[in-house]
């Protein structure tokens, strides 16, 4: 099917407002365009129109990039750069030293304890003073609460993640990073972070969304994991949900033998490389910090509009959608 440069012209412009929405907020914008330009609309047409779409905005190095919330499967795009720091391209909206932060803060995040991906927000707000140059706590606090309210960042009940914006923006960046901290998911191939399971068994790799596990063990007799062919024990890892000594820092402790038996060679030589990279950093593992109790950073928190937090649960799902 052939796309006019008007109508894909008029849609980015009506889409750069938005820059990470669900696919049916997409189908409305696409809609809209079509209407004001008397083109017929079908539903059916947006992946063609999208893949015609991106070979244009290949030319500026854009694309709208397609990911899926870890818990329920919603369909979300993105509009994200695919060249250079990507982290810096972030600059319309951030600070030099709001960048440093937000980096310093998604390193924690890549680096916490058990694969959960979760960094205290106590622990967020304390590590503002560490950077160069530092940031105030209450600085800290209105930023990451702009984080949260632009979908760049997830906090529930005090314990912040990377949202599915931050993973589909800046997927090049921490892949780049983090090589050997960022996992996909053996069935969808997106990275995973949140709401995910991994499998128990020793060297075994295999991390499943948990909409994708859902959906993968719906259609089956026999719960068994899609690589090591063991039956399927998944850890569910990323819920926002607060276990003991969970504070979103790399410490020297080992993994719990009920978490998981990856005692992995890599896993001790990657520990001790974050424990001297924290060292470094001057982050301390007694911080008194650290004792402060968690508290949610933001009292009046929308929800509903934080894709990964959507509709968390905290059993193992096991049920057809
Ligand atoms: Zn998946
Ligand atoms: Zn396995």
């Amino acid at each position: 099917m052939v796309f006019p440069d008007k109508l894909k012209r008029l849609f980015i412009q009506a889409y750069l407002l938005e820059r990470f929405s669900t696919e049916e907020d997409v189908l409305n914008v696409y809609q809209r365009v079509c209407e004001t330009l008397g083109r017929p609309y079908a539903r059916e047409d947006l992946s063609s129109f999208i893949s015609n779409m991106n070979q244009t905005l290949d030319t500026v190095d854009m694309e709208l990039r397609k990911g899926h919330a870890p818990q329920d499967g919603t369909t979300y795009y993105a509009l994200v750069n695919t060249n250079g720091d990507e982290v810096a391209q972030m600059a319309t909206e951030c600070t030099p030293t709001e960048i440093t932060y937000f980096k310093h803060l998604i390193e924690i995040i890549v680096h916490a304890d058990d694969d959960v991906y979760e960094l205290s927000s106590t622990v967020a707000l304390s590590e503002a003073t560490r950077i160069k140059p530092a940031m105030t706590k209450r600085d800290a606090e209105a930023f990451i609460d702009r984080m949260i309210k632009n979908k760049w960042l997830v906090d529930r009940d005090g314990l912040i993640s990377m949202s599915l914006r931050t993973i589909l923006e800046l997927q090049t960046y921490l892949k780049d990073q983090y090589p050997d901290r960022i996992h996909e998911c053996t069935l969808c191939m997106e990275i995973v972070t949140t709401d995910y399971e991994r499998c128990n068994v020793a060297n075994c790799q295999t991390r499943l969304h948990s909409h994708c596990s859902r959906q993968y063990f719906s259609r089956r007799n026999q719960n068994v994991c899609p690589s090591c062919q063991s039956e399927w024990r998944g850890i569910l890892l990323g819920t926002g949900e607060h276990r003991t000594g969970n504070t979103g820092r790399r410490t020297s402790r080992r993994v719990s033998a009920s978490q998981s038996t990856l005692s992995l060679q890599c896993d001790e030589e990657e520990e001790q490389e974050d424990d001297e990279n924290v060292d470094m950093n001057g982050t301390a593992n007694d911080s008194p910090d650290d004792m402060v109790v968690d508290r949610p950073l933001r009292r009046t928190r929308d929800r509903d509009a934080i894709p990964t937090s959507a509709g968390s649960s905290r059993k193992r799902p096991r049920r057809p959608l």
